[in-house]
């Protein structure tokens, strides 16, 4: 069958945790799942618990810093290690048959993975492979290659009222 581009997007809470539930119930069909993270800023939760069911996890370390603290140096190093993660996921898809790249959109909202080379693995996946794409910010161009898309847009978040991350919850 077909394989479909879905993208998770929107300010609301629930994009990776929509993106887990997708890879959770893949691999529960015996599917070949693929979860590639992007920017993160810590371990979270979903790493141990997808690589149990077997899930492929990349999962580099994060960047030492946020990218509003780095300099121009700094800033080109952290965007050649986000396009080699890229590059990585790009290299699973032969042998995937779900990948998600987990805040792959944050990446090129902030400039560190250029368009062209997202759009080069979009256009040369598998037929068959189902392609997760989440983070804030999806524009009109990568929306119109999805098959899925949802917009996750909040309504409440216990941010606002003063509550810290919470483990379990936020990350
Ligand atoms: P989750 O990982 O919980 O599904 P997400 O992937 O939709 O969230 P991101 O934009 O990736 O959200 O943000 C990552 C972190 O920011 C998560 O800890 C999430 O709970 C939190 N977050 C999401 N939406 C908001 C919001 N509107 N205000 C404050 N924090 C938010
Ligand atoms: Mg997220």
């Amino acid at each position: 069958m077909q394989g479909c581009v879905h993208v998770y997007t929107g300010n609301g809470k629930g994009k990776t945790t929509a993106a887990v539930g997708l890879a959770v119930r893949a691999a529960g069909q015996g599917l070949r799942v693929a979860f590639v993270q992007f920017l993160k800023t810590g371990a979270s939760g979903e790493v141990p618990a997808l690589e149990k069911l077997g899930v492929t996890v990349v999962s580099p370390p994060a960047p030492e810093k946020f990218l509003w603290q780095m300099d121009a140096a700094e800033k080109m190093a952290c965007a050649a290690g986000q396009q080699a993660i890229l590059a990585r996921a790009a290299a699973l898809m032969p042998t995937t048959d779900l990948l998600v790249l987990d805040e792959v959109i944050c990446t090129l909202e902030a400039g560190l993975v250029p368009r062209a080379q997202l759009d080069a693995l979009l256009d040369s996946r598998p037929a068959a492979l189902e392609l997760v794409l989440t983070g804030r910010g999806a524009d009109a161009a990568l929306l119109a290659r999805a098959d899925y898309a949802t917009e996750m847009r909040c309504l409440a978040h216990s941010f606002e009222a003063g509550r810290p991350a919470c483990k379990g919850i936020e990350y």
